[in-house]
């Protein structure tokens, strides 16, 4: 074979392996998997595939941002690493001297017309503008800029160079146009995907909201159909199932439990006399003294109109007696804001658990019982005039069903 044919045989050579080296370039970028960082991240492997196959002095991507063109991955920054790990040093760029605006420079007019603009010398061509940084300042032979697009959407701009002028050849800037067309595709894939994520994260967030919305408008409507509403005390919706796991304490630590039932004397004429809202501070002034003369542990509710109810666990009949005393000295002392009445007296009925055996019977009978009892006792106050307090006594009292503790 002459030397002439050895040449152009080996020529055809080196293209056939040049080839081979783009389809390897292409085919490596189906490797980069989804679960890529961010954006820049797709796209500097995305580089570091190309460069791994092909002889390319610099390559470069630039991602499209409000009309200009920013580096956001590039090759060649780091020349020395490059050179002694045997690996592409592919860089997230974060200069800002590497901005084009769009129109500006081959990379600006690859993105302003959507086609791929090859400069092929680079010290001649008027489309070509270098760097403002310093350090880039060394004039390329040639330079491609292909469009990053996908459909109709331009997202940035590869730029390629080689120190040697017209170094590309048509079949390069082929591989090169389908490498931005696998990757504009890619690219928008992974903006797709990261969107539906945030837009997932957000309505994620918006039930998350709602969720504790309702958690909190279910809690304060809980809390407000437990609580009185004129008086902020606990209402008997409240009051009964929590006497109820009160006594039962009581009795499995066989601790003394009393209750105390309490009315307004003559309320009705407070009400005739000052008015409603008049009636309604009374109520209000006497539910703030329960509050200050109870104990931490004792329930005190308005189980509603003008009576109130509580238990005291860990007290027996003559501690009752005193807390209700105490109760009706500090009622009778009140005097509210404004005209109102004064020396507003209370009956208050005491009942206890005391040393009943109460084994065989349920604690809301218990309750229930002790209810009565009290009852009872409030009603034979008001029988004996106004302003007193009786325990109740089963002697002197009998109760209205004839269900008795044993
Ligand atoms: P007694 O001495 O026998 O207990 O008589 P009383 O007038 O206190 O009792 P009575 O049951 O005859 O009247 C209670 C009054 O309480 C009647 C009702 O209009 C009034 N009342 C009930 N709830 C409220 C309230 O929330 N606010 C006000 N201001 N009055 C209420
Ligand atoms: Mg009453
Ligand atoms: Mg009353």
């Amino acid at each position: 074979m002459s030397l002439l044919g050895l040449g152009v045989t080996n020529e055809i050579r080196d293209r056939f392996f040049a080839l081979l080296d783009s389809l390897s370039a292409l085919r490596s970028l189906t490797n980069i998997g989804v679960e890529v960082e961010s954006e820049a991240d797709l796209v500097s492997q995305a580089l570091e595939q190309l460069v791994k196959h092909q002889n390319l002095e610099y390559c470069s991507i630039f991602f499209l941002e409000e009309n200009e063109l920013y580096c956001v991955a590039g090759t060649g920054f780091d020349e020395q690493h490059a050179k002694l790990s045997g690996q592409p040093a592919v860089h997230l760029a974060s200069e800002k001297s590497m901005r084009f605006s769009v129109g500006e420079g081959v990379i600006g007019l690859a993105c302003q017309m959507g086609q791929l603009q090859y400069c092929r010398d680079c010290a001649v061509d008027v489309r070509f503008k270098p760097f403002d940084n310093p350090t880039q300042q060394i004039v390329p032979g040639s330079i491609i800029a292909v469009p990053l697009q996908f459909a109709d959407e331009i997202m940035g701009v590869l730029n390629v160079s080689h120190p040697i002028a017209e170094y590309f050849e048509p079949w390069q800037q082929h591989m090169l146009t389908l490498y931005c067309s696998i990757l504009g595709q890619m690219l928008h894939s992974y903006r797709l995907m990261s969107s539906l994520e945030q837009q997932v994260l957000q309505r994620t967030q918006q039930l998350q909201d709602t969720l504790d919305d309702s958690e909190a408008m279910r809690d304060q409507y809980q809390r407000l159909s437990m609580v009185d509403g004129l008086t902020g005390l606990f209402n008997r919706r409240y009051f009964f199932p929590e006497a109820e796991s009160q006594l039962s304490r009581s009795i499995r630590y066989e601790q003394p439990f009393s209750m105390m039932l309490l009315d307004i004397d003559y309320f009705k004429q407070i009400n005739d006399r000052w008015g409603h809202q008049v009636g309604d501070n009374v109520l209000k002034a006497i539910a703030s003294v329960l509050q200050r003369v109870t104990r931490l542990g004792d329930v005190v509710a308005r189980l509603g109109g003008e009576e109130f109810i509580v238990v005291l666990p860990n007290t027996d009949t003559d501690g009752a007696n005193q807390i209700a005393q105490r109760i009706q000295q500090q009622v009778e002392k009140l005097v509210l804001n404004g005209e109102g009445p004064e020396g507003v007296t209370i009956c208050i009925g005491i009942s206890a658990l005391n040393d009943r055996a109460v084994n065989n019977l349920e604690v809301s009978r218990c309750v229930d019982i002790l209810y009565k009892e009290a009852d009872m006792a409030m009603y034979e106050c008001k029988r004996r005039g106004r302003n007193q307090r009786l325990i109740f006594d089963s002697d002197e009292t009998s109760l209205v069903d004839d269900t008795r503790l044993p």
